[in-house]
């Protein structure tokens, strides 16, 4: 009997896992330089260098194996993302469309918004509550401060160079501005996912108005983005075939870079996200559903039914890349319409980021703990409306939220080199919040189904 793919992800999960513990524990740089490697960074990169020149067959085995595990994490990321922007485009589109008339997309869009926004703001405040209480920043010596600092200053002033640039974009004013795109064609190959949202859902509106139903002159347009989108959703399933493969090869590497001197100094701060994470996911989306749906959707067959698209958010680090996943979980295993998935999830994946909102309230406040800044009431306020804003202009991808922490930081006057401290565990929690950034899309989209009577049984309860 064939194991389920999300058993054979979690295995190549944990497998991954083991590898990556054993090479950060046994593979050191003497280990390269027994098999006359001197400057292994070059060696890996294929660049001459007269430090390698000692290096045998062994060592290029391993330089073999080392770009062969990049290769496949590189791919699979290349595939997701490549399907990213036109799964986003056509299920919006027909999303917007199906729903018949503008009307029904008007009050389909407000309680969307509406429930991205409560839940967005609980969880930061979850997060809150979480680092006001525990305090993680008091568990870091100032030693340890100076020293994960020292190592990673160069990269940070990288960061707050292109977090100045961002933050122009993010004024309210700018936000408005360029949520409407002056070429649309532009912004889907450059991928403005903001704007590609815009252009779906008036692209929507207009086959609506010049009319979908058989025989009106948009029904064959109409058709097409539906077959078209539907074609993206295939390949996604295929490229998903490759995902326990995929998985390994992406998170070795990242197990066995991080090392473990860093988890030691920051594992309060980890745990604290990793609690407050846990608690929306755990408490507060259970309790949504449960009371919501009036007990229609069990928490249970949520999370066993969204299982897939958690598991491959967790390896991906990208609500973007998850989309297709989640849309083909929501809708098949769950039994939320067509019309409300490819139009509650696509927009999710974009502007609904519950735990990267979380995440930014609780490092804020980590960061200005280990500073010694004392946050007022009207501080806090301030994280919640700057952490929900940056929430919707971060892009789905790994580790995009980390640049933008510095607009979050500037508001309560925290210096964003502080990030520097924190970059060391960002992977490991971006594969956290991603989890929480997409199960709150596949909620949202269940609510509202649920609420307005069009949940069906499950096509497929038990695939995928
Ligand atoms: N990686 C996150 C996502 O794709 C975004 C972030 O918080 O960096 O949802």
């Amino acid at each position: 009997m064939k194991l389920a793919l999300h058993w054979r992800i979690i295995i190549a999960l944990l497998l991954g896992v083991v590898v990556g513990g054993a090479l950060s524990a046994f593979w050191t740089p003497s280990t390269w330089a027994s098999l006359g490697v001197s400057d292994p960074s070059a060696f890996l990169a294929g660049t001459s260098s007269d430090a390698n020149a000692g290096a045998g067959a062994a060592a290029g085995v391993a330089r073999f194996f080392v770009n062969l595990v990049r290769l496949t994490g590189d791919l699979f990321i290349r595939l997701l993302r490549f399907i990213a922007v036109p799964v986003t485009l056509f299920s919006l589109v027909v999303g917007v469309a199906s729903l018949g008339d503008v009307r029904r997309v008007g009050r389909l869009g407000v309680q969307t918004l509406l429930i991205f926004l409560v839940t967005t703001v609980l969880a930061i405040v979850v997060g809150l509550g979480w680092s006001n209480t525990i305090k993680p920043g008091n568990f870091v010596s100032q030693e340890q401060r100076a020293a994960m600092a020292a190592e990673r200053e160069a990269e940070v002033a990288q960061r707050v160079d292109a977090a100045a640039k961002a933050e122009q974009a993010m004024s309210a004013w700018a936000l408005i501005r360029n949520l409407v795109p002056t070429n649309p064609f532009r912004a889907l190959a450059d991928a403005e996912m903001l704007q590609v949202i815009v252009l779906a859902v008036l692209l929507g509106i207009g086959l609506t108005m010049v009319g979908v139903s058989p025989g009106q002159r948009a029904h064959e347009a109409l058709r097409a983005c539906s077959g078209l989108s539907e074609a993206f959703i295939a390949i996604t399933q295929a490229i998903m075939a490759l995902a326990p493969y995929a998985v390994f090869a992406l998170i070795t590497p990242v197990v066995a870079t991080m090392g473990l001197e860093v988890l030691r100094a920051l594992a309060v701060y980890c745990a604290v996200v990793v609690g407050a994470l846990c608690t929306v996911q755990f408490v507060v989306y259970p309790l949504c559903l449960l009371l919501l749906t009036k007990g229609r959707v069990s928490p249970r067959a949520f999370f066993r039914a969204t299982a897939p698209a958690q598991l491959l958010a967790f390896s991906s680090s990208s609500s973007a890349a998850t989309l297709a996943v989640n849309i083909e979980c929501v809708e098949k295993r769950l039994g939320v319409p067509a019309s409300v998935a490819s139009f509650v999830l696509p927009l999710g994946a974009t502007i609904n980021m519950n735990g990267t909102a979380l995440y930014q309230a609780v490092a804020a406040t980590f960061l200005a703990q280990l500073y010694g800044i004392p946050l007022t009431f009207a501080d806090q306020a301030m994280i919640v409306t700057t952490a929900t804003l940056v929430s919707v202009g971060t892009a789905g991808v790994p580790g995009a939220s980390i640049v933008l922490m510095v607009i979050v930081l500037e508001s309560i006057h925290v210096p964003p080199a502080g990030i520097a401290v924190i970059l060391g565990v960002d992977r490991i929690l971006d594969m956290c919040r991603t989890v929480i950034n997409i199960t709150g899309d596949a909620m949202t989209a269940t609510l509202i189904s649920a609420r307005e009577g069009t949940l069906v049984s499950p096509s497929d309860p038990m695939r995928v």
